[in-house]
């Protein structure tokens, strides 16, 4: 059986005092999380703040972007090794903030997605579609171009060792959730087309879901078959919400 994994995206939010009241209030109530993984994936500058308060309990580090080179002139960026400097085991790729707000696109995502694993971070490799392109019944079409873009370049061999999140972009930050099956159709969709290249790797891949899920409708997401956890951006700078959403992928 796949573990169920929730990870907790900050986005650009947080402080120092904050990152302290939300870490100290998250991880003894997950301390005895055994079925499902939880981590939560920080800014940057929080990195060393977030790894010396994590040395207890067991959730687990990320960061929210990372440049696909190793090193060198690249002013602002920050390479995995960095990364792993600080105890990340997580890196997400591919945000669909990163792609529209900062021009990443498909070939990008996949030279990150190469770069992280290189290093030894497991990427959380994100994809979805806009609103216009559910509307143009084109969802499939765009997962599967996103997809294609990290295969051509990684193998189905890279999947093994990463996370897919299902964010469709319309449901982001938007209050608006998949319904548990609009969901599951795309989660499905994503496994069976892994599958066409290995049985194997499919059945082994965590497909996260990411859109508006909250404690009230992360049960019934978590339970349907395909959907192994979430990537949750809201609900993860409440602790009562993030703690809520990590037992119910436990229960799941
Ligand atoms: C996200 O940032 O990846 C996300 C899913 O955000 P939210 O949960 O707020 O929709």
């Amino acid at each position: 059986m796949r573990e169920k994994l929730v990870a907790g995206n900050w986005k650009m939010h947080g402080s120092l005092s904050e990152n302290k009241a939300l870490l100290d209030a998250i991880i003894p109530q997950l301390a005895d999380l055994s079925r499902a993984s939880c981590a939560v994936c920080v800014p940057f500058p929080y990195l060393f703040q977030a790894q010396a308060a994590l040395q207890s309990g067991n959730i687990s580090l990320g960061a929210q972007n990372m440049s696909q080179h190793e090193k060198g002139a690249f002013t602002g960026e920050v390479s995995a090794s960095m990364l792993l400097d600080f105890g990340c085991k997580y890196v997400i790729v591919g945000h669909s903030e990163r792609r529209a707000l900062y021009g990443e696109d498909d070939a990008t995502v996949a030279a990150k997605f190469v770069a992280a694993q290189k290093a030894g971070l497991t990427p959380i490799l994100c994809v979805g579609e806009t609103l216009e392109e559910r509307e143009a019944n084109i969802t499939e079409q765009v997962v599967a171009r996103q997809l294609d873009a990290v295969l051509a370049v990684a193998g189905v061999a890279g999947l093994a060792k990463s996370i897919v999140a299902y964010e469709p972009v319309w449901a982001i930050g938007t209050g608006k959730t998949a319904s548990p099956e609009q969901a599951q159709a795309v989660h499905a969709f994503i496994r069976g087309k892994i599958s066409a290249a290995s049985a194997e790797i499919a059945a082994g891949l965590v497909i996260q879901y990411g859109g508006s899920v909250k404690a009230a409708n992360a049960a019934q997401l978590f339970s349907m078959p395909d959907i192994d956890g979430g990537l949750i951006g809201g609900a993860a700078l409440s602790a009562d919400e993030f703690v809520a959403i990590c037992r119910a992928a436990q229960q799941g």
